[in-house]
């Protein structure tokens, strides 16, 4: 771990100021390899959830009361971003939530524009797949410092220098181990802290050995010595610097499941990754210690409530101390809001909260006013940039059943572009509404949404355009 001394400049910053504690994260792995797996251990050790099983169970029970979730059931995937706050080791940690399906990649990419830094979850057994690396280059794109965590070593994996050296080249990422697993599957025998030169045990025949650390341990076995020396000399040490520009990534061995290596990875999150960054704005970048408020909208959701229809919209803080109570002003349209309800999200309730910073993400409940990419201040004029916006990749017509009904399949439609499901466009005379998303699966979404929540049969039909533009 490092000492502050080594800490890099812009930690030195935010030295005493709370937004210097944050660390705010996404998990970005393939669906299967995981990440739900390690988010619920990694809130166990926030104190966040006291059995693990209670983020799935949880979540169930929220999808249950929403009728428009039934798709998620029916296809067994996790369509919705959430945010988790949880506090450990004296730092306090957002963990963003980025939905599986590739179809949603839209919500996950504006997810990923609001972290600091990313875990990598890699199934050993599997390596690099296909949404990892997306989702990998995505965060490339703003150079999001990685850190890589191989899961399922309790299960025949690959061979670990092969998974490395697949990491480094397939992605073209400098990889520093930290930890180096001994066997995998009925043999796995816990993994060598090379830093620190202690062994993590991993008994598969006596569970409660799981975790346990021998100092000073030395390699009795010669050929795991010979291994160990083998990976020292061939990857590069740790470098801080060079892992927070994003070129090198840090991997640990583990087992979520087991719950093993689990907390020496969020040591190293709460040790290594970036507390909030000066945030890319216009006419002037935003930093984190600026006394006045600014933040960005990445996501809308609709309120689980489907009596009511307002929205949440997901606030990224990027500077200044909210209070609760606070006027903020939506630029573009200078409307001044109250945020009187702000919500902050943890992994069993959400609580109105009095005050967060920087790094943090709250909910303010708002009645479709709020839009996704928009940045709210105390008054300056400044534009937060880098959110991106999709060109619809699938066009559809949309074909009302009954005609008396075209009043809420405006409104409908309305509500869920707002939310970001689909674009909406209209012909330029007359006609039906055409929608546009860039998944398929987003058209499912959308019509059982509109048929659930607003009572209105439609039919998507293919639309006589090939691309639509915003003119
Ligand atoms: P996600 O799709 O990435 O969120 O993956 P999940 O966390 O839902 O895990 C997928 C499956 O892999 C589940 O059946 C988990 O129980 C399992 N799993 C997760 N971590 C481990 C592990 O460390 N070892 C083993 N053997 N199974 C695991």
């Amino acid at each position: 771990m490092p000492d502050s001394a080594a800490l890099p400049a812009s930690d030195a910053r935010l030295a005493g100021h709370p937004a210097g504690l944050r660390r705010t994260f996404a998990i970005i792995s393939h669906p299967d390899a995981g990440k739900t797996t390690l988010t619920e251990k990694l809130l166990l050790f926030g104190g966040a959830i006291h059995v693990a099983g209670a983020v799935k169970a949880r979540g169930e029970a929220r999808r249950a009361r929403s009728d428009w979730m039934k798709i998620e059931q029916q296809r067994g995937i996790s369509v919705t971003t959430s945010v988790m706050h949880f506090e450990y080791g004296g730092a306090v940690f957002n963990l963003l939530d980025t939905p599986g399906h590739e179809d949603f990649s839209e919500d996950t990419y504006r997810t990923l524009t609001a972290v600091d830094s990313a875990v990598m979850v890699i199934d050993a057994a599997k390596g690099i797949e296909a949404r990892t690396r997306k989702l990998f280059e995505i965060c490339r794109l703003r150079d999001v410092p990685i850190i890589t965590f191989i899961n399922k070593m309790d299960r025949e994996s690959k061979d670990p220098i092969e998974l490395l050296d697949e990491v480094a080249s397939t992605l073209a990422l400098d990889v520093s181990p930290m930890t180096w697993p001994t066997g995998s599957g009925q043999n796995f025998k816990g993994t060598y802290d090379l830093a620190n030169n202690r062994m993590l045990v991993f008994d598969n025949t006596d569970k409660t050995r799981i975790g346990e650390v021998i100092e000073n341990y030395q390699i009795a076995d010669s050929n795991f010595a010979e291994e160990v020396e083998l990976v020292r000399a061939g990857y590069p040490a740790f470098d801080l610097e060079s892992y927070r520009a994003g070129h090198l990534s840090p991997v640990f061995f583990g087992s979520a499941y087991n719950n093993f290596g689990v907390k020496e990875l969020l040591d190293a999150i709460a040790a290594w990754a970036p507390p909030p960054r000066p945030q890319p704005a216009e006419p002037r970048p935003i930093e984190p210690t600026e006394p006045k408020v600014s933040g960005f909208v990445f996501k809308v959701q609709a309120n689980m409530d489907p009596n009511h229809r307002d929205r949440i919209a997901f606030l990224r803080l990027c500077s200044g101390k909210f209070r609760r109570g606070m006027k903020l002003t939506q630029m573009g349209t200078s409307k001044v809001l109250s945020v009187n309800s702000p919500i902050l999200f943890f992994a069993r309730e959400r609580e109105i909260v009095e005050e967060a910073w920087p790094g943090d993400i709250i909910g303010i409940p708002n009645h479709g006013v709020l839009r996704v990419g928009d940045t709210l201040t105390e008054g300056e004029t400044l534009k937060i940039v880098g959110i991106p916006n999709f060109a619809p990749e699938i066009l559809r017509r949309v074909r009302l059943e009954d005609p008396m009904k075209s009043k809420q399949l405006r409104r409908a439609l309305e509500d869920l572009a707002e939310e970001g499901v689909t674009q909406v466009f209209r012909r330029v005379i007359g006609g039906d509404h055409i929608v546009g998303v860039v998944g398929e699966l987003q058209l499912d979404v959308l019509k059982t949404r509109v048929e659930a929540e607003y009572n209105v049969h439609i039919d998507l039909a293919p639309a006589p355009f090939e691309t639509a533009r915003w003119i």
